[in-house]
C-alpha cells in the first residue's frame, strides 16, 4: 500500500523519531510498514524517505536511485534500509547540493552537506551493518537521516535566494549543478562502500 507523505508544516514532521527494538523490528506490522514505506518511495521517485514522513516516529529510513527521473544524475545506489541509524562525517570537505524532498514537494534549496558519510545501522532483520557513502550518496544519507531528527532540508538553507521551484531549478541551476557534481563525483570512484 502507498502511504500519505506528511509535507510543510504538519507538525509530525518535526518529532524527533525513535529508536526501534529488535523484537519490534523483526514483528510483522514493523516489516509490512518497511515494505509499504519502499512502495512508497518507489511510487513516488523519492532517492529515499524516512518513516516519519508518513506519520511514524520511529528511526527507520530507505534510500534506493535506479534511474530516478526526478533526479537523473544521481549515481546508482541498491535499496538499503536503515535502521536506527548512526552518522560520522569521514570526509571534512563539504559541496552545496539542491536539496529536495517529497515532504516539500515542488521546492529545492542549496544545502551544504559532507562529501563522505559513515553509517552504522542494522538492517531490516536487525543485523548491524557499517556502510560509507560518498559525494551524491552521502548527502542522501544526510538528508533521510536528518528527518529522524525532525530537520528538514529547508532548515539548512543559508541563502533562501537558493529556493526554487522544480521548474526553476531545471531552467537555471539545473546545467551547473549537474556540471559541478560530475566533477565532484567523478573524484569517487564509489557511491557506497559496505564495511562490514
Ligand atoms: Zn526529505
Amino acid at each position: 500500500m502507498v502511504l500519505d507523505i506528511l509535507t510543510l508544516g504538519h507538525p509530525t514532521l518535526r518529532k524527533v523519531s525513535e529508536p526501534i527494538s529488535r523484537d519490534e523490528l523483526l514483528g510483522d506490522a514493523c516489516q509490512q510498514f518497511i515494505d509499504e514505506l519502499i512502495e512508497t518511495m518507489h511510487h513516488t521517485n523519492g532517492a529515499g524517505i524516512a518513516a516519519i514522513q508518513v506519520g511514524r516516529a520511529q528511526r527507520i529510513c530507505v534510500i534506493e536511485v535506479m534511474d530516478n527521473p526526478r533526479y537523473p544524475y544521481l549515481p546508482a545506489l541498491p535499496l538499503r534500509v536503515f535502521v536506527n541509524p548512526q552518522l560520522t562525517a569521514i570526509d571534512e570537505r563539504t559541496a552545496m547540493n539542491y536539496d529536495g524532498c517529497l515532504s516539500v514537494p515542488g521546492i529545492r534549496g542549496e544545502v551544504e552537506r559532507p562529501l563522505g558519510l559513515r553509517v552504522q545501522a542494522w538492517d531490516r532483520a536487525g543485523n548491524e551493518f557499517q556502510a560509507s557513502y560518498y559525494g551524491l550518496a552521502a548527502i542522501i544519507v544526510a538528508h533521510e537521516c536528518d528527518h529522524l531528527d525532525g530537520q528538514l532540508f529547508v532548515d539548512h538553507v543559508k541563502d533562501p535566494n537558493t529556493l526554487c521551484t522544480w521548474e526553476m531549478f531545471d531552467q537555471y541551476y539545473r546545467q551547473k549543478e549537474v556540471e559541478k557534481w560530475t566533477a565532484i563525483q567523478a573524484e569517487f570512484p564509489e557511491a557506497e562502500r559496505i564495511e562490514r
